[in-house]
């Protein structure tokens, strides 16, 4: 999405990790408008799958699901960060890595808002090594959810996540793939 690799290439910052910052308009301070976009750019791709629901993780996906749930007419649930892995029956839980914190958390969802009969589409802002969309897979799994589809605003195409999702069969949508950034540059996908 031109639009999109646009903004990337005026306001990300790259960082040791690497790590795209991009708090200007998506991860911190979020420009509203252009997220409403981005979410609508998603839902397009998915827009013959029949989804029933839409599942991210919080925190930073919840925006961009919320937009692209608005663009599909479907609930958005977002798996919750729990303090402790103690949780009780009427939940799913997973236990997720976190690339940026470099921390495993357990996430969890309540058992009623997950049902067989869903047909979800995973969101996310990023994908890198591709835990974050294992994790929200998992409680799919574990409510024998079917999953349509992952759609992700930026994918790093330079770490393993995306290129093992899709090798497992899952169908995998970026708006903006990152082949290379370092100090000479962005290097785009064609996407
Ligand atoms: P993964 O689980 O695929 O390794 O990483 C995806 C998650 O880590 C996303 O939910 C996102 O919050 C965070 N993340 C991974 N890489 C980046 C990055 O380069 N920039 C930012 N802002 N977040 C990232």
């Amino acid at each position: 999405m031109k639009a999109l690799e646009d903004k990337i290439r005026a306001e990300g910052k790259i960082l040791p990790g690497p790590v795209l910052k991009v708090s200007s308009f998506l991860n911190h301070q979020m420009d509203s408008d252009f997220i409403m976009e981005l979410g609508r750019a998603l839902a397009e791709r998915f827009r013959d799958d029949g989804a029933t629901k839409i599942l991210t993780i919080e925190s930073s996906g919840i925006a961009i699901a919320v937009a692209a749930g608005a663009a599909l007419h479907v609930p958005v649930l977002f798996a919750k960060k729990h303090r402790t892995s103690n949780v009780s029956g009427m939940l799913y839980q997973t236990l997720v890595h976190s690339y940026t914190h470099g921390t495993d958390y357990t996430v969890v969802v309540e058992r009623e808002y997950l049902k067989a009969d869903d047909r979800v589409l995973i969101i996310d802002d990023f994908l890198a090594n591709g835990k974050a969309v294992e994790g929200l897979l998992d409680l799919a799994s574990q409510a024998g959810a079917k999953v349509v589809g992952a759609g992700i605003v930026i994918e790093k195409g330079f770490q393993e996540g995306g290129e093992k999702l899709r090798a497992d069969g899952l169908r995998v949508e970026s708006l903006a793939i990152i082949d290379s950034m370092d100090e000479n540059g962005i290097v785009f996908r064609d996407c």
